[in-house]
């Protein structure tokens, strides 16, 4: 339930929780256990597991959500592009400064010297002297000789490293298409499972998101999956006004955009991302390393719940936990760390005049919705506010005014009332958003009627409250334009 101010009822925060769901997490237990410690959303990471695991994954967490009344938003990460070991044997080495060991194109499984490469072709554009890392880029190589069939490389900086982790070399001309054979492959399985959003990795301009919409289309031309851009290269920055456009939403992958940018900027560049899609109105994950160190602690660091938090404060709408989900040791309490350090955090976001937001609406001004529409949506916020209403009531066919609302991180909560289920999927990564179906093509008293019966189911509102309705009306294509106050 979401925190109202109201002693009647439980909080729980307005930021998204993204679990990914992996070996330590493949249960329906364990999935149980990740939906009621507050993940909202769960992450199918396809670099890792097959298909009858990706779909083993989808059927359980809708059967589970399901089963305790709840809906979750289901994404598909694609590997992409990313060049990564093939597998290892056993599955942990340790590599030592100093050693020597070998890399061959190869999936593996592979036993020590020889290093399984998943790359075809790398062989040809690495020389001597050219630097390898490997994992997120913790462990140094430098290569020594190269022939057709293996590189020597020398161990600079050594730690663990496990089957499938990336690999990089550092300015090698190696390229790869967004999606290669695997992730088309993968796309597939993924609308046939109708997940809810399809995560593009490794990303580098608008035309790789003009190229992937255009397959989920011819995939799925009726309900074609949401589209997460996940930044993660210095080109995609550099495009990011164009990949804001063309995409759903924007993950801000600090795995591997730690490698392309330098590590002492990333905190600049997450504030960067997170404003740019709060003005474009659209949904911005933060990713990776969030509470890492609880794949073995029960407690995350201070450093770590520090981040946490500072990620709520940039206007996060998402958080996303990977390992500490996918292998670690505590998943469900890692999911409730990351739940409370938000809902500690987010009133924060409430103390300028305005209750909400608004206080940095000056990072909105000049963006393209910040005409009319997003006048009427901000006037809903200033009005919810005005008059103590117990939540924002936003019917809604496209989405669209749920993500002019929340944009502005209003205090009342937000309940999105929509005819649509791709709709409902869609906002399942929205900060503060719970969404209800209603019938299509309600008339305003049809509209009031069912705030009233939304704010008393979902949010256990009384008579006398008050809640603020806003919408594009009649409710196909028009931009927000109502304003309304229903009593209940
Ligand atoms: C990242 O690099 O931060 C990320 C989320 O991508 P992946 O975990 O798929 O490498």
């Amino acid at each position: 339930m979401f925190q109202t101010g109201d002693a009647r009822l439980p909080a729980v925060p307005r930021t998204r929780i993204l679990a990914t769901i992996g070996p330590a997490t493949l249960s329906e237990e364990a999935i149980r256990g990740l939906l009621a410690a507050g993940a909202d959303a769960f992450r199918i990471n396809f670099s890792h597991g097959d298909d009858d695991q990706h779909r083993l994954i989808v059927e359980r967490a809708r059967k589970v959500a399901s089963a305790v009344g709840r809906s979750v938003t289901l994404v598909a990460d694609l590997q992409g592009p990313k060049h990564r070991l093939g597998e290892l044997r056993p599955e942990v080495w340790t590599l030592s400064a100093g050693e020597k060991i070998e890399l061959r194109e190869s999936k593996g499984p592979s036993d020590p010297p020889a290093l399984p490469v998943d790359v075809e072709g790398f062989l040809k554009v690495l020389r001597p002297r050219q630097q390898v890392l490997l994992g997120d880029a913790a462990l140094e190589l430098l290569v020594e000789e190269v022939d057709k069939t293996r590189a020597v490389v020398r161990v600079v900086q050594g730690g663990n490293i496990s089957s499938h982790q990336g690999v990089y070399f550092p300015g090698s001309t190696l390229r790869s298409e967004v999606l290669g054979k695997k992730d088309l492959q993968d796309l597939k399985l993924a609308v046939e499972e109708e997940v809810d959003w399809v995560a593009l990795s490794f990303v580098a301009s608008a035309a790789d998101l003009r190229l992937a919409r255009a397959h989920l289309k011819n995939l799925a031309p009726d309900r074609p999956p949401y589209l997460l851009a996940k930044i993660e290269r210095a080109e995609a920055l550099r495009n990011q006004v164009g990949i804001l456009e063309e995409s759903d939403g924007i993950m801000v992958a600090r795995g591997d955009l730690g490698i392309e940018v330098p590590l002492a900027s990333l905190a600049m560049v997450q504030k960067e991302l997170v404003t740019a899609a709060r003005r474009a109105a659209k949904p911005c994950v933060v990713a990776t390393q969030m509470l890492l160190s609880m794949v073995k602690a029960p407690r995350p660091t201070r450093a770590e719940a520090t981040d946490v938090a500072n990620a709520v404060l940039d206007g996060a709408d998402a958080l996303m936990l990977s390992e500490e989900t996918a292998v670690g040791e505590h998943p469900q309490e890692a999911v409730r760390f990351l739940a409370e350090i938000a809902e500690a955090t987010e009133p924060a976001l409430w103390r300028s005049p305005g209750g909400s937001f608004l206080g940095k609406e000056g990072e909105l001004a000049g963006s393209e919705l910040h005409g009319e529409e997003g006048a009427v949506a901000e006037a809903a916020v200033r009005l919810a506010a005005r008059i103590g209403a117990r939540a924002i009531v936003v019917p809604t066919h496209s989405g669209r005014t749920a993500r002019l609302v929340a944009r502005l991180r209003p205090k009342p909560p937000l309940l999105v009332l929509t005819s649509q289920a791709a709709t409902q999927a869609a906002v399942g990564l929205l900060w503060g958003v719970r969404s209800r179906g209603v019938p299509a093509k309600l008339p305003l008293d049809g509209l009031r009627e069912a705030a009233r019966t939304a704010g008393i189911e979902e949010l256990h509102l009384a008579r006398g409250d008050r809640v603020v309705l806003t919408a594009g009306y009649p409710l196909e294509g028009r931009p927000t334009n109502l304003l309304n106050v229903v009593e209940i």
